[in-house]
Order: C-alpha cells, then sequence, then structure tokens
C-alpha cells in the first residue's frame, strides 16, 4: 500500500504508449478497453461532486480518441486484489468490486453498484450512461443498477472470492455531502432515464493531455443550479449529516 511516485512509475511502465495506451506486443486484444477514472482535488473546483456527469465525460472523451468497445468505470481509490477479475466486458453489465475490505469484503446491499463496473459501450448507449443529477455523495451508483434493469438487462458479478478490492483510507471531501435527495431522486429513476444522461450532458472540456500513464483530462459541466426538481426541491440540496451510510 505504499505511495510510488509519478517519476519511479513511469521509469516501471515503459511499455505504455503516450496517454496510457497499453498495446501488449505479439497479442490481439479481443476488445479495445477504456478505464474512467473519476477525480478531483479536494480543494479544487467549488461545485459540489458528481460522480455520474464526470463518468459521461470521461466516456464520450474516450470515443472521441479511439474506438473503444468496452468501459470500465472506476474509483479512484479501489485497488484490484485478484487478476482473475477481468478487466474487460462481458455479455451483461458487471460489477467488478463485489468485496472491498471497507466492506468487510462483503456486498452491502444486493443492489449495490458502486466502485468499479464494467459496461460495454453498446449497453451503455443503450442505457444513457449515467445521471446527470446526482449532486455530492451516494445514489447514482443506484440509480445506474436500475437503469440498467429497466433498460432489460441483467447485472452480473464475479464470486467475492476473486472481485476483491481494498479501498485506500481517504477522509470525507468537502463538497461531497451526503445527498439528502438520493432516494427521492431514485423515485424518478424510470421517468428520467431517457432524458437524463450521455445524451444530454453538456460540458466544456479546458484541458486534455496525454500523459505518459493517462490521459487527463479537466473539464467543467455545464450544470444549472437545479437540474432536476424533486417535489419542489432543487435535486442539489446538501444534508449536513456526515453519516454516509445509503
Ligand atoms: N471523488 C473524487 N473527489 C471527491 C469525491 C469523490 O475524486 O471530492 C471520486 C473518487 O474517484 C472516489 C469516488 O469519486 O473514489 C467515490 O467517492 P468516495 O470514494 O468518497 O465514495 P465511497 O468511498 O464512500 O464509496
Ligand atoms: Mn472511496
Amino acid at each position: 500500500m505504499s505511495v510510488l511516485s509519478w517519476a519511479s512509475l513511469e521509469q516501471t511502465l515503459t511499455y505504455l504508449e503516450i496517454g496510457g495506451h497499453f498495446r501488449p506486443a505479439g497479442c490481439v486484444a479481443r476488445t479495445k478497453v477504456a478505464i474512467v477514472v473519476p477525480y478531483r482535488n479536494r480543494e479544487a473546483p467549488n461545485i459540489t461532486f458528481n460522480r455520474g456527469l464526470l463518468m459521461n465525460i470521461g466516456y464520450q472523451e474516450a470515443l472521441r480518441d479511439y474506438d473503444y468497445q468496452c468501459f470500465i468505470f472506476h474509483d479512484v481509490d479501489l485497488l484490484p486484489e485478484d487478476d482473475r477479475n477481468l478487466y474487460s466486458c462481458e455479455q451483461s453489465p458487471r460489477h467488478m468490486s463485489v468485496a472491498i475490505d471497507k466492506h468487510n469484503y462483503t456486498l452491502p446491499y444486493e443492489a449495490y453498484f458502486g466502485g468499479v463496473s464494467a459496461i460495454s459501450r453498446r449497453h451503455f448507449q443503450k442505457i444513457n450512461g449515467f445521471s446527470n443529477v446526482f449532486f455530492g455523495w451516494g445514489g447514482e451508483d443506484d440509480d445506474m443498477y436500475l437503469r440498467i434493469v429497466y433498460t432489460g438487462l441483467d447485472v452480473t458479478r464475479n464470486s467475492a472470492t476473486v472481485a476483491r478490492y481494498k479501498m485506500l483510507r481517504h477522509a470525507e471531501d468537502k463538497l461531497n455531502e451526503l445527498n439528502a435527495v438520493r432516494f427521492r431522486l431514485l423515485n424518478t429513476a424510470r421517468r428520467r432515464r431517457l432524458q437524463d444522461g450521455i445524451r444530454n450532458v453538456k460540458y466544456t472540456v479546458l484541458k486534455k493531455e496525454y500523459r505518459q500513464l493517462y490521459t487527463w483530462i479537466l473539464t467543467s459541466p455545464h450544470t444549472s443550479g437545479a437540474m432536476f426538481s424533486v417535489n419542489g426541491r432543487e435535486g442539489l440540496r446538501m444534508s449536513q449529516r456526515k453519516n454516509k451510510h445509503f
């Protein structure tokens, strides 16, 4: 769990091509896989974090660069423990982080879809991606689970012995408060799903850098305060409660 410097990683992972592209010599990949990682420095911009929206942006920006067929949506703080949990897309969307040390290596609840997931481009397009309206902590992953089900697809998982991850310890982030309206938003998942997703996501790319280990995109999502109202309340309003439980 020790933290390596970027310089030492760049010296070790010399087989990566610019932008973090890995193309092993003498091997033809069955699918072209993109790994999308939503990330914001804690002290950075002063709008509330929106994980789903960033996933949608990462998806679209990846497709501008290359003909990816498979997408892994990956929290920055999860480290896979077993390489039999393949970073590939199967016949159904797959929830990959089944057993996380933070959750005592057990699934918190059956409809949990947070952490790491693998979805083919074809399915992601059909599902209309993630919702853009979940600001702050929680709900966007549950909404994705519902979208998959409403689209008529199944969620698959590998066994908990294989689909294991360690989560790097981190404090709760500023401007990522528990989203107090997430349950009410989830009640609207079915009627929202076709108009709220990759089809309507709006953003500006401020910077796109092809670094040695990864491609870095700095983006500014176009979000008005009240993107979706729930019982007359804005989906943005946050609770001050600090305990993070679904
Ligand atoms: N995240 C981030 N900056 C923030 C909040 C969240 O980069 O201010 C990203 C990061 O990839 C993180 C993910 O969103 O792993 C999910 O957030 P968090 O790890 O807090 O959720 P939890 O550990 O409770 O599932
Ligand atoms: Mn985390």
